[in-house]
């Protein structure tokens, strides 16, 4: 696995690459990696004959400081995963190469040019986190002028983070194809996130309500439950049972356009976002008619 920190070096093998013919698949991270963010790579891979793998922690998309510095980072050990799992590159961009300027001027209001996230980043995560979704577009934008990947694959763990990305390279006709990649979770359920190692033992036990929760609310709508004010009502009171999680919010959405459904159709998706402690955690499932295992 080739290590690369500098922009132009990335931006001339990515064109090398290019020139020879290699399809270039991407899968952009913040670190602290998991099996989700391996299980990215194995799509890229059947997708592309070559797999970049970006580290770069974006302070841009963090609108709470405190959350920024607490981030786990454990750069040793990414770098043996990510080799052991067949990424052929890892770019690992530093903070001030990518926001010379510094990167508050990549914020709004600072100054520098940058991409400004569309209507699909309103509500939900959106609501709760201003700037958020602007900050991931445009380092997500700047990557894929660096990287210049035919395919970049992310993970629908993020559920409105993929919507986002998917509404910016149509707006903009960026010559990337976006894929989806569906949620790892740890055997007993949780989904795997880089945020799960910042939870003590009794966090991460009230944290197993989220998907406790949603599968509930899946086992609802297979019994015939089709009004959605009544399964969120439900799905926040099995949220409160755990006596440790804060809600955020609980919605159902349409999984393309994210907007909210008052009655379960094909295409309805539950997003959870609630705090365990100080650790925000996000989760999601598709509400199918039809019995399907989470
Ligand atoms: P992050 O490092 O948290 O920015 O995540 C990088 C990518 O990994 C994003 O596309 C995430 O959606 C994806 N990802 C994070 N956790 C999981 C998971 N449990 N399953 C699948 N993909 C994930």
């Amino acid at each position: 696995m080739r290590e690369l920190s500098d922009i132009g070096e990335m931006t001339q093998l990515a064109q090398e690459l290019r020139r020879a013919g290699k399809r270039i698949g991407f899968v952009p991270t913040m670190g602290a990696l998991h099996a989700g963010h391996l299980s990215l790579l194995d799509v890229a891979r059947e997708h592309c004959d070559c797999v970049v793998l970006s580290i770069f922690l974006n302070p841009t998309q963090f609108n709470v400081a405190a959350d920024f510095e607490k981030y786990p980072q454990t750069l040793e050990a990414d770098l043996a995963l990510a080799k052991d799992r067949g990424a052929d590159i890892c770019f690992l961009p530093s903070t001030t190469s990518m926001y010379p300027r510094g990167a508050e001027a990549a914020r709004a209001g600072g100054g520098a040019c940058r991409v400004i996230a569309g209507d699909r980043s309103q509500g939900l995560c959106g609501a709760a986190r201003p700037g958020h979704f602007d900050g991931v577009v445009n380092v997500v934008n700047m990557l894929f002028n660096v990287v210049q990947p035919d395919v970049a694959v992310f993970g629908e763990k993020d559920f409105q983070q993929l919507r986002v990305i998917e509404q910016m390279v149509q707006d903009l006709h960026l010559p990337v194809r976006i894929v989806g990649a569906p949620i790892v979770r740890d055997v007993d359920g949780l989904a795997l996130s880089s945020r799960n190692l910042r939870l003590s033992t009794e966090e991460r036990y009230h944290a197993l309500f989220v998907i406790k929760s949603l599968r509930k609310a899946q086992e609802m709508v297979v019994a015939g439950e089709r009004d959605v004010a009544r399964l969120i009502e439900t799905t926040r009171a099995n949220l409160e049972l755990s006596g440790g999680l804060r809600i955020d919010y609980v919605e159902v959405v349409d999984d393309k356009t994210l907007t909210p459904l008052e009655q379960i159709c094909d295409g309805a998706r539950m997003l959870i976002a609630v705090f365990s402690g100080d650790v925000r955690l996000i989760d999601n499932v598709g509400l199918s008619t039809a019995a399907a295992e989470i």
